[in-house]
């Protein structure tokens, strides 16, 4: 899928469990929480594909996530990608094949999300506010970039970055005070699975099952068969799962903002 499929993807699952944990397990966050929590997963479903440096983006016409923040995210795409390159030789069996770039590989792992996710985590417990308002500064700039590629393209990664910047300041100075932040950590790792699974409908499939090896193969690539995978850029990504995203997503954000609404007016439900 395409960077705002994968966004868009990532903040329709994070505000449709944020409703379902209100719902059903009465577990209530404060909008600003889930407003940062969205954000976060949004870009956390663009970060798998930092793999992907500009040479390669050129050569394949494919993700711009990497000039969020300019030649820093470019540089960043291009240290991903050779260390992703690197893991696929040293774990690769006889029969997976050569490789000369490392685009959907270790970061298209399940290894690879739960150790984003922890990492996250671990950061914050470490170092509290200044690790959150980072994270949130990096996370932000790339949901900027996936939800609204026309204007990030239009404005440049100056002003993209100045806009995260700003955002990660303002929540910093809202968000109670110093303490862990699991729930950073766990819209980071919610993100990277989501866009896995968004890359697993489509016919390249993705290294879901490495480390584990099959028939000489550590780096098994699994999609959906082509006959029925979504074609990148097709009609059923950009307007039916598009689509699909943005209703759940508003529905969602309804659910959550309702009772809080009703009950400014007084109207018990
Ligand atoms: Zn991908």
């Amino acid at each position: 899928m395409m960077g705002p499929s994968h966004a868009l993807s990532g903040a329709a699952v994070w505000l449709a469990g944020s409703w379902a944990l209100n719902q059903f397990a009465g577990y209530e966050q404060s909008p600003l929480a889930i407003a940062v929590g969205t954000a976060v997963c949004a870009g956390g479903a663009l970060f798998p594909d930092l793999d992907m440096s500009g040479k390669v983006t050129r050569n394949q016409g494919g993700a711009t996530v990497a000039r969020t923040f300019g030649v820093v995210s470019l540089f960043f795409a291009e240290v991903m990608e050779k260390i992703s390159l690197g893991v696929y030789h040293a774990t690769k069996l006889s029969k997976d094949p050569h490789r000369n770039n490392g685009h959907r590989t270790l970061t298209h792992t399940l290894p690879f999300t739960a150790l984003v996710g922890w990492g996250t985590t671990a950061l914050c417990t470490a170092y509290g506010k200044w690790a959150v308002i980072g994270i949130l500064f990096f996370m932000i700039g790339l949901a900027l970039r996936g939800l609204f590629d026309e204007w990030a393209k239009r404005a440049g990664w100056v002003i993209v970055t100045i806009v995260s910047l700003a955002a990660a300041y303002f929540t910093f100075l809202h968000l109670p005070g110093d303490r862990g932040y699991p729930m950073l950590g766990l819209a980071v790792g919610v993100g990277c699975f989501v866009h896995i699974m968004g890359d697993i409908i489509t016919s390249a499939g993705v290294p879901i099952l490495w480390p584990i090896p099959i028939k000489r193969r550590m780096w098994m690539m699994i999609g959906i068969p082509n006959k029925i995978a979504v074609k990148v850029g097709g009609k059923v990504e950009t307007v039916v799962l598009r689509g699909v995203f943005t209703v759940v997503s508003v529905l969602a954000t309804a659910g959550l903002l309702a009772p809080s609404v009703l009950r400014r007016f007084n109207i018990e439900v």
